[in-house]
């Protein structure tokens, strides 16, 4: 008997309506009917619990299953490993968690340290911690302020959201941590200067500078961005601007940080998203990827050189990185991740994610002959479509629709996922993202069944 079937669907969405809290879900839309209760998976197919069988085109939702459902290798190391000692603080070392370092470490050129911890909020939290620890560690108290793009997300704690350029997600949440300045967004689909690519001379990327002059040099330690914005609309800047933004950085000592949470460990065709751009980042978060979202485990990962500076004064006791997460490090999160790399190194799934993210786009820009699709974007396995009232005006479609879109695709049982309370007005992008697994049909059914579902809902 599968699990789907020794389950009674009725008795579990009582009991999750009377009892389950769920996450970015107005529960009086609940009402009734409940939410969809996922059971067990396998590739990309994932089983709810009356037996209805999904194509998952989110690799869970929020684009983390990256080696698909279903990897029995991944759930026996860490069985194995949790047999053998499940965990002991990162004060320690463990046998894992070297190799993982060493392991990882050695597809980030430039980059030597691993620090773990649980989530991608986390991760960041890190990361702004050690900004803020090096003003005091280099003599400039003040240089503590955080860059960050709008649009970008970088996460759920207050530090993480106060940092993150999507309005609709802070309210209702401040005061937030000061410290935090934001930036132009890179999307070139609405240029936040009126211009176009390539006349335009990469402003976005420019305004930086002016920002930081701004602000004073001597009050700004770092800058966030994720590679290729994910959540706040699938947006992949063009090729010179991070060349642009890291010479800013550098030149007025500003420690650039990428959160690869979404994008990192193959999710756009390399193993890292700035990869694709030539440049080399001071520090890294990542989470989502890391294990597949196997285990709950997050990295930032920085240069010798950050990590070298919590060493200049072994008389200091205050000089190291005073930071525990009582997770990080974990044995057994560490041997999910060990195994999720081994998976994508062994299969060749990076060369799946560019064959089969190139198939994809083309596509999806296929789409681009109707009349409300207004952009399409994208990089690898990490896919949008932003729907539009009007081509020529740009008018976001209203969200009502959108959810519509995805809701017919779910009743056709295909998951894509949108932007979701973002940024105001504009929850208007699908998103499509599938495991690394994805084949050629998978594509064409997904395709197919949003063609379908736009022309239901869309006309
Ligand atoms: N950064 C990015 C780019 C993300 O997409 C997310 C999660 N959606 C986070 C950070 C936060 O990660 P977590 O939810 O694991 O804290």
């Amino acid at each position: 008997m599968s699990p789907s079937q020794k389950h009674d669907p009725a008795a579990y969405a009582a009991a999750d309506l009377a009892h389950v809290w769920h996450h970015l879900v107005q529960h009086q839309a609940l009402a009734g009917k409940g939410p969809m209760i996922v059971v067990e998976g396998e590739g990309l197919t994932l089983r709810d619990i009356n037996g209805k069988e999904y194509l998952d085109a989110t690799s869970g939702g929020v684009w983390c299953v990256n080696v698909g459902y279903g990897r029995e290798r991944i759930a026996r190391a860490v069985y194995e490993q949790m047999k053998a000692m499940p965990y002991y603080a990162a004060t320690a070392g463990n046998i894992p968690y070297i190799e993982f370092a060493q392991k990882l470490l050695a597809h980030m050129p430039g980059l030597t340290r691993a620090y773990l911890s649980n989530s991608g909020s986390e991760a960041n939290e890190k990361a702004y911690k050690m900004v803020r620890s090096l003003a005091h560690l280099s003599g400039n108290p003040a240089k503590k302020k955080i860059l960050f793009r709008a649009r970008d997300y970088h996460g759920t704690t207050l530090g993480a959201l106060s940092s993150t350029g999507q309005a609709e997600r802070k309210e209702w949440f401040g005061p937030l941590v000061p410290g935090f300045v934001e930036f132009p967004h890179a999307c070139c689909y609405r240029c936040a200067f009126n211009k176009t690519y390539p006349g335009c001379d990469i402003d976005c990327a420019r305004a930086v500078e002016r920002i930081i002059e701004q602000e004073g040099p001597e009050t700004v330690g770092g800058l966030i961005v994720e590679p290729i914005t994910a959540g706040g609309g699938v947006i992949p800047p063009v090729a010179e601007y991070y060349t642009v933004l890291a010479d800013i950085c550098r030149r007025h000592g500003v420690l650039l940080i990428m959160d690869e949470v979404v994008c990192g460990m193959g999710r756009t065709g390399t193993m890292f998203g700035y990869q694709h751009y030539g440049v080399t980042p001071d520090i890294v978060t990542m989470a989502k990827g890391v294990a597949s979202a196997y285990m709950p485990i997050s990295v930032t990962a920085t240069t010798e050189e950050v990590f070298k500076a919590f060493l200049n004064d072994p008389a200091d006791k205050m000089a190291y990185f005073r930071d525990i997460s009582t997770y990080g490090g974990c044995a057994a999160g560490c041997s999910a991740a060990l195994e999720n790399m081994a998976i994508i190194e062994e299969e060749k799934l990076l060369d799946n994610v560019n064959a089969m993210g190139d198939y994809l786009l083309a596509g999806l820009k296929e789409l681009g002959d109707l009349p409300y699709v207004g952009d399409v974007r994208g990089k690898g396995l990490l896919c949008g479509i932003e729907l539009v009232q009007d081509k020529a005006g740009k008018k976001p479609m209203a969200e009502g629709k959108v959810i519509q879109v995805v809701g017919e695709m779910a009743a056709n049982a295909v998951l894509v996922g949108r932007t979701n309370r973002s940024l105001p007005g504009f929850n208007n992008i699908i998103n499509i993202a599938p495991a690394y697994v994805v084949t050629g049909d998978n594509i064409d059914v997904i395709l197919r069944t949003l063609r379908a579902a736009l022309g239901k809902v869309l006309g």
